[in-house]
């Protein structure tokens, strides 16, 4: 059924055409650009979360986690990169939506540590790499990395100009600490931030056991800090959309099998300025598949929701153009509302 209000809208595109001369240089409605749906975007990333721990906390002991997704746009089904489930060629990913493969335009980062040989991105792939930092700066923008892995130096050695600050800190709350401080004085359009508690207690006690469950639920609390900031910083409020993923997930042992869906299956929420309230990423996106326990290709007609949306969702809620040469949502047509 037509709006009522159809009618009264129509009458008044008509008016505020005729006001505008021909040729002159009136804006008309038409015109007009659409406003950005975010000034800030903050991109989280918890290394090693399967989507399951937050199932089994429940919404006591991962409540923030839940008020994300209840109150925002996602799913727990989304997909890692396909050819690798660990922390560096998955993160690269997310920062340059590319898949790994530099034969198929990959970002080509297939290692996981933080040797300094390649020394950047593009001399991994063997071909220019742009990212959602070169993007961001290329609009006259702020960007900052927060990190609890060394290896991480590794953007700021790729994009030195288009990352403002990087902090690397292995102590999740001090770092997250560190970005509430950044995210409140300086004025970034997109910060990353990496915490490592889910993997590391994961590696240590095995993933999805007690001790895991525990660091999950830690996660879960520091995570609930930096949306403070987001919700009650005046320059921050009602402006910043969340962006939050992981870089693969866990079971037992490990992570590293790429072939195994407690590996490939990860978390992809988005919450804040420009997002739905409470709505599910796959039925918002009837263009993409929820791949149910598949291990998905990037051949697929209608592709998963992947950690690899992040750097061309994340400037499409910026109301900026998508990474050149990326491939994961690079029409930016994930729609987030
Ligand atoms: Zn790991």
């Amino acid at each position: 059924m037509p709006s009522p209000l159809a009618p009264l809208a129509a009458a008044l595109t008509v008016a505020l055409g005729l006001l505008a001369a021909p040729g002159s240089d009136a804006p008309t409605v038409e015109r007009r650009a659409p406003a950005p749906a975010a000034r800030h975007v903050v991109a989280i990333s918890l290394d090693g979360l399967n989507p399951h721990a937050v199932r089994r906390l429940g919404r006591s002991r991962a409540p923030v986690l839940h008020r994300l997704r209840g109150r925002g746009a996602g799913t727990l089904n989304a997909r890692t990169e396909r050819e690798q489930t660990v922390t560096l060629p998955n993160h690269t990913g997310m920062v340059t939506g590319r898949r790994i493969d530099a034969h198929h335009r990959g970002h080509g980062v297939t290692w996981n540590d933080a040797r300094l040989r390649p020394r950047t991105v593009e001399a991994a792939a063997g071909h220019p790499v742009r990212s959602v930092f070169t993007v961001v700066h290329a609009a006259g923008r702020r960007t900052a990395v927060f990190a609890a892995k060394q290896k991480f130096t590794l953007f700021e050695r790729s994009w030195p100009n288009a990352v403002d600050r990087t902090v690397i800190r292995p102590d999740n709350a001090q770092l997250v600490r560190m970005a509430r401080r950044d995210l409140a004085r300086r004025e970034r359009a997109f910060t990353f931030v990496h915490l490592s508690l889910p993997d590391i207690v994961g590696h240590e006690s095995g993933f999805m056991s007690r001790a895991y469950l525990d660091a999950v639920a830690r996660v879960d609390r520091l995570v609930g800090r930096l949306v403070a900031t987001v919700r009650d910083d005046r320059g921050l409020r009602g402006s910043t959309a969340v962006v939050l993923t992981s870089d693969h997930g866990g079971l037992g042992d490990g992570h590293s099998d790429p072939t195994r869906a407690s590996s490939y299956r990860v978390p992809f929420l988005a919450w804040g300025a420009g997002v739905a309230h409470g709505a599910g990423l796959y039925r918002l996106n009837r263009d993409y598949a929820d791949p149910g326990r598949r291990r998905t290709t990037y051949g697929d007609a209608r592709q998963p929701v992947r950690n690899g949306d992040v750097a061309n969702l994340a400037i499409d809620l910026l109301g900026l153009p998508a990474v050149r040469g990326s491939e994961h949502d690079s029409a930016q047509d994930l729609d987030v509302r």
